[in-house]
């Protein structure tokens, strides 16, 4: 058998679309743009890239950016004074901090400065708590976007048995969170996991967030699974995932590439996550 392929590319391009339509009739609504800030601080390559793709993702969907770009030797200071002046512009929807931060920030601090209503990463404590709670709010958008890929393909969650390998705070434990607010049965895998390849094999949902490539091979994989790959591992200049995708996808019944699956999904869900906390923040003014 092999397996349906999830194409997060083309489902992140049509979802676009709907955020676009969606930010231009706040636009109309309320005489003003969406408005996400960026903040970068230092110079760390990928993390360059990151911003340039989020920035370009606002661009597609009429969505205003503001980007800010602090040096490499930036203070604590520095940092939260910009996030306390974003915090408190009100044309500002959104605030995103590229992480990771150079070494000596504290980035705990720097995340929890962001007002719960601006947190479109859904980092915030606040925000973790509501997740937790099954209320509604802002979910870190990795495993959003994972939701929104499971949906698309009408794959229900209710009842699975579904293993999460990885337990992060932005993608592990948000994702089992979801994936247990549609009922299905969630076992958390980790570093000192016993039994790995067994309880994935029990797996009807299998989502691989390690950072380990081509680790799930299709020995820990059950007949008919759906495999969802969250890794980006950059091997010998190119991009794998966490699974072993050519033996896995012949035992899967759907499965995500890398790339083109979850990563294209994560900067659309910020995208949504962006429009979202723009129409809570003025549903709360009326
Ligand atoms: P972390 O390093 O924070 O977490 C990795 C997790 O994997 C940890 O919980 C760790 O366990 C677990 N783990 C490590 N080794 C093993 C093992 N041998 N067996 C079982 N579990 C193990 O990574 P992230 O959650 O931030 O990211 C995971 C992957 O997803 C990375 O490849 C990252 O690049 C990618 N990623 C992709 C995104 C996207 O948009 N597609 C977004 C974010 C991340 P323990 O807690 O015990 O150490």
């Amino acid at each position: 058998m092999s397996a349906v392929l999830i194409d997060g590319k083309a489902l992140s391009a049509r979802k676009r679309e709907e955020i676009k339509k969606k930010c231009e009739i706040f636009e109309q609504e309320y005489g003003r743009k969406i408005c996400l800030a960026v903040v970068l601080v230092g110079n760390d390559p990928a993390s360059e890239v990151y911003v340039r793709n989020k920035i370009r993702g606002c661009e597609a969907t009429d969505i205003r950016s503001l980007s800010f770009t602090l040096p490499q030797t930036a203070s604590q200071n520095d940092v939260e004074q910009l996030i306390c002046a974003l915090s408190a512009d009100e044309s500002v929807d959104g605030i995103l901090v590229q992480l990771p931060l150079p070494k000596g920030l504290d980035e705990d601090r720097i995340l929890n400065l962001i007002p719960p209503e601006k947190d479109v990463d859904g980092f915030h404590p606040v925000n973790v708590g509501k997740l937790l709670l099954g209320k509604e709010t802002i979910v870190a958008c990795t495993p959003m976007g994972v939701m929104t890929m499971l949906r698309d393909n009408d794959i229900s969650v209710a009842g699975k048995n579904a293993v999460v390998i990885g337990r992060s705070n932005i993608v592990g434990k948000p994702m089992a969170m979801l994936l247990l607010r549609d009922h299905a049965t969630v076992t958390i895998c980790h570093s000192r996991t016993k039994n790995l390849k067994e309880i994935c094999k029990n797996a009807d949902i299998l989502v691989a967030a390690i950072g380990k490539p081509e680790f799930v091979t299709a020995d820990m994989v059950k007949d008919g699974a759906v495999v969802i790959d969250v890794g980006i591992n950059r091997v010998n200049g190119k991009l794998k995932g966490d699974v072993d995708f050519d033996s896995v996808k012949e035992k899967a019944s759907y499965i995500t590439p890398v790339p083109g699956g979850v990563g294209p999904m994560t900067i659309t869900t910020l995208l949504e996550n962006t429009y979202l906390c723009g129409v809570r923040r003025e549903r709360a003014k009326s």
